[in-house]
């Protein structure tokens, strides 16, 4: 492609050269056809009146003679040979004259074919050189910082090419600037995110280890106060072992011991797990498979604490709902597992969010639920990572959360 187009240059620049050469000659030539013409047309005017010059001079002489009549014949036939030496020397100086005269032409010819020549490359060459002009603009745009800019297209050439190049570069380089300036957006968002997470349960498990070392508290007060800063306590440790994983999944340390898990059996151990919690809040739950087993190549670990973030949350967020419903089924090469609450209504300008870090929608942000905001990050991340996907909806029938695995 670089041969090409370097030869594809040179040549057009030869082409160009030819051509302006070829036009050049054809200028020297219609001067040298104009001066022809005029020359010839000036060229009888002179012979007149060299004819003329030599009749009245003869004349003068004879008159002269017959008026004086001095003259012999001797020094008549001189002044005649004289006359003749003159004519004879006069197309000697005329020769001369006409070869000054030439040589002058001939160099005027050259000096004229040459800036033809400039004047006519000039000219070919002008597109090329304003594009190349307008590509050399856009470069220093770019140089600056300007990745706005765009290089207009003009023809099918590699300048066009090159323009086209240069405006991609400018696209990415403009992607790669955002991208970078969203990541340390979301650093310091993470960072002030974490510092605010962290200090709240801390400020309060001081406070109350504070109020607790007065002498002068009554005991169950003062176990009261100890109950609230060991719950903190709980918390803020939640909080960071959360923190370590999704920071762990995001700079991609995390290492998978994949072994053959069936989704199935995963799920019903799970949902015995959560008995307590289910019963906790009041709730009934019920589990439907398809198929008897679901075998997918996965960290049951990862995979376990993925699906337990989304019963997690089915049973905090539906408590109202009075049920949660599982349903798994396989599809052609996929399993899909969908856990159903009802109850609260995530409302749609959330339900884009929600898989983000820290993000919790109004209802819950309270200290009833406890929660980080970091679950569904992490089990979105546990899910991708498996080769798979987790998406929500939510409405008067329910909020779905539908895991798509591949099987085998
Ligand atoms: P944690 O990190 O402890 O899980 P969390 O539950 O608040 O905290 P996520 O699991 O990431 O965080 O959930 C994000 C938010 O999405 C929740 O705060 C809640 O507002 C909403 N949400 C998640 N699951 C449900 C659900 N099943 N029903 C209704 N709302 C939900
Ligand atoms: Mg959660």
């Amino acid at each position: 492609m670089e041969d090409k187009f370097i030869h594809s240059f040179r040549y057009r620049n030869l082409w160009y050269s030819i051509v302006s050469a070829i036009m050049a000659l054809i200028t020297v030539l219609i001067f040298l056809g104009v001066v022809n013409f005029i020359s010839y047309a000036l060229q009888p005017n002179q012979e007149v009146s060299q004819t003329l010059e030599t009749t009245t001079s003869n004349y003068k002489n004879q008159i002269s003679n017959s008026i004086n009549n001095s003259v012999n014949e001797d020094i008549y036939r001189e002044s005649i040979n004289s006359k003749n030496t003159q004519a004879d020397i006069k197309p000697t100086k005329n020769t001369q004259s006409n070869n000054k005269f030439n040589l002058v032409i001939y160099v005027i010819a050259i000096f004229i074919g040459f800036l033809s020549f400039i004047t006519y490359f000039l000219i070919f060459t002008k597109k090329m050189s304003t594009y190349l002009r307008e590509i050399s603009n856009g470069i220093d745009e770019l140089s600056t910082g300007n990745f706005d800019v765009r290089i207009p297209l003009r023809n099918d050439d590699e300048f066009t090419r090159i323009a086209q190049n240069l405006n991609r570069m400018a696209v990415e380089i403009k992607m790669i600037i955002e991208e970078e300036r969203t990541t340390e957006n979301k650093k310091n968002e993470l960072i002030t995110n974490v510092a605010h997470d962290l200090r709240t349960p801390l400020t309060s498990i001081i406070g109350y280890l504070d109020l607790v070392s007065r002498k002068d508290l009554p005991a169950d007060t003062k176990e009261k106060y100890i109950g609230i800063a060991y719950n903190k306590s709980i918390r803020l440790e939640k909080l960071i072992e959360d923190l370590f994983s999704y920071t762990k999944f995001e700079f991609g340390e995390v290492k998978f011991n994949k072994e053959e898990v069936d989704l199935v059996k995963m799920l019903y151990q799970l949902l015995d797990e959560f008995y307590p919690s289910f019963k906790e809040y009041g709730l009934e739950y019920s589990f439907d498979s398809t198929v008897p087993s679901a075998v997918v190549d996965a960290d049951g670990d990862y995979l376990a604490r993925a699906f337990a973030n989304l019963i997690g949350n089915a049973i905090k967020y539906g408590a109202d709902g009075k049920n949660v419903i599982l349903h798994l089924e396989v599809k052609d090469t996929e399993v899909i597992v969908t856990i159903t609450n009802f109850g609260e209504v995530i409302p749609k300008k959330d339900l884009a969010h929600i898989f983000e870090k820290f993000y919790r929608v109004e209802y819950s942000r309270n200290e009833e639920h406890g929660g980080t905001g970091l679950g569904l990050a992490i089990a979105r991340n546990i899910f991708e990572m498996h080769g798979g996907h987790v998406e929500a909806r939510s409405g008067l029938d329910g909020t779905v959360f539908e895991v798509v695995l591949p099987i085998g």
